[in-house]
């Protein structure tokens, strides 16, 4: 077992105990101050260790991490130590702020230097993102969105039982917590006897999902096998693929997504170690037929994750529109990434993978407006008594997401993203 994953350890900080950030947690992130620039830290209850003055204190020398890698404006230079390092940091943290150890608790100079309020902190885009994949692996949305676009008797194209299906998609426009973003513009053909319009897109939409970020992978030209592809997993973290569906709907045959994707996707600020997963590995759904040989794994590849998406009017009060579970996936991410590099692409430090939409069996756990609001037929009532098929502007959505278990709660925090009008 991971010595930090212990359930029976506790912290000298004072935690709630509803907190998304116990000690068993420790997820890295990016974080500045009014008085410290960019830097890599550590959340833990409602505050945040700063890991570059962890590191100037020489209180991580034992991982010999030196503190200029902490003192990035991305986690890319950590990350880029590779697991065994990433782990090490992990579990000397975790050794610091247990409620026996007095290194820094005894101090209070010392205390003032590495922990800052997260109310104080603003938070940036973690990662500095090289290629960004999304997949498209919950069967539940991928048969609602074939059901409403094609055909309910095929929902499911031929392929989509045997490949884990994806796209490259755009990283320059990944965003973090607290961005806004801007109704994008562009053709649709909303009626299919006319020929196409241009304009704000009217049918904005956000997607469920999470992602997990790698380490570097293998040499361009060889594989990563299903069964070590956890290894090249740095974390998780929550993830908002926004979507222009009637972009979307006019521009994606022959090659796939484009403009309705590549305006926005928000990632959460707090990226959540593999490790600190470990607890929360479940089964996958039954895979019928029976998966190529490069996508049998053994064990436990999924995770038990809640996820929740809440839409709030502008001046209104948070609804909560979805509750889903990472768990619901019909490929796991071990076989996503074994399939990604199994014609030799090279999977880099920093890249990102995203799940594709995670939709449930229920109406009520559905990922996405297009299915909540069954393509605009059945409207969403907000408790505010407005209705909403797609997205308004002003109006600002949240996704939360969480591990719990009898002992401990593991979360990734929020990513909260308003929407502007169209420029
Ligand atoms: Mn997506």
């Amino acid at each position: 077992m991971i010595e930090a994953n212990n359930p029976s350890l506790t912290s000298w900080i004072k935690i709630e105990e509803n907190s998304d950030f116990p000690i068993q947690n420790l997820p890295f992130g990016i974080y500045s101050t009014k008085n410290k620039s960019k830097r890599v830290g550590i959340a833990i209850g409602n505050q945040i260790i700063d890991l570059y003055e962890l590191a100037n204190a020489g209180l991580l020398d034992s991982t010999e991490v030196s503190s200029d890698v902490f003192g990035s404006e991305f986690l890319n230079p950590f990350m880029e130590l590779g697991k065994e390092t990433t782990r090490k940091v992990r579990n000397r943290v975790s050794q610091l702020m247990r409620a026996s150890n007095t290194e820094i608790k005894g101090h209070d100079g010392l205390k003032k230097k590495v922990l800052d309020n997260e109310s104080d902190a603003t938070m940036h885009l973690p990662v500095k993102i090289g290629d960004y994949t999304d997949f498209y692996s919950s069967k539940e949305h991928a048969t609602n969105v074939g059901t409403m676009f094609r055909d309910p008797d095929n929902a499911l194209l031929p392929n989509w039982l045997y490949i884990p299906v994806g796209y490259h998609g755009r990283a320059s426009s990944i965003i973090t917590t607290e961005q806004a973003i801007v109704r994008p513009k562009g053709q649709q053909k909303p009626k299919d006897d006319e020929p196409p319009t241009f304009g704000p897109c009217k049918l904005l939409d956000f997607e469920l999902e999470m992602a997990f970020i790698t380490y570097n992978g293998k040499p361009l030209g060889e594989s990563i096998d299903v069964d070590e592809a956890e290894d090249f997993m740095f974390g998780m973290c929550l993830f908002n693929d926004w979507s222009a569906r009637d972009i979307q709907k006019w521009e994606y045959v022959p090659l796939g997504p484009f403009l309705a994707k590549n305006f926005a996707s928000s990632m959460s600020p707090w990226i959540v170690t593999m490790d600190a997963l470990e607890p929360f590995r479940c089964e996958t759904p039954a895979q019928n037929p029976k998966p190529f040989e490069y996508l049998q794994y053994s064990g436990k590849k999924s995770f038990d994750i809640k996820l929740e998406m809440y839409i709030q009017p502008e001046n209104g009060e948070e609804n909560c529109v979805s509750k889903s579970n990472y768990k619901h996936m019909y490929w796991n991410q071990s076989q996503q990434l074994a399939h990604h590099s199994v014609n030799g692409c090279n999977i880099m430090c920093g890249d990102l993978m995203g799940s594709g939409t995670i939709s449930g069996p229920t109406p009520d756990s559905y990922g996405s407006m297009l299915e909540l609001s069954w393509k605009g037929t059945k409207p969403i009532t907000l408790s505010d008594g407005s209705e909403r098929k797609f997205l308004l502007d002003g109006d600002t959505v949240i996704e939360r997401g969480y591990c719990q278990n009898e002992s401990v709660r593991v979360g990734f925090g929020e990513v909260r993203t308003k929407i502007l009008p169209a420029n």
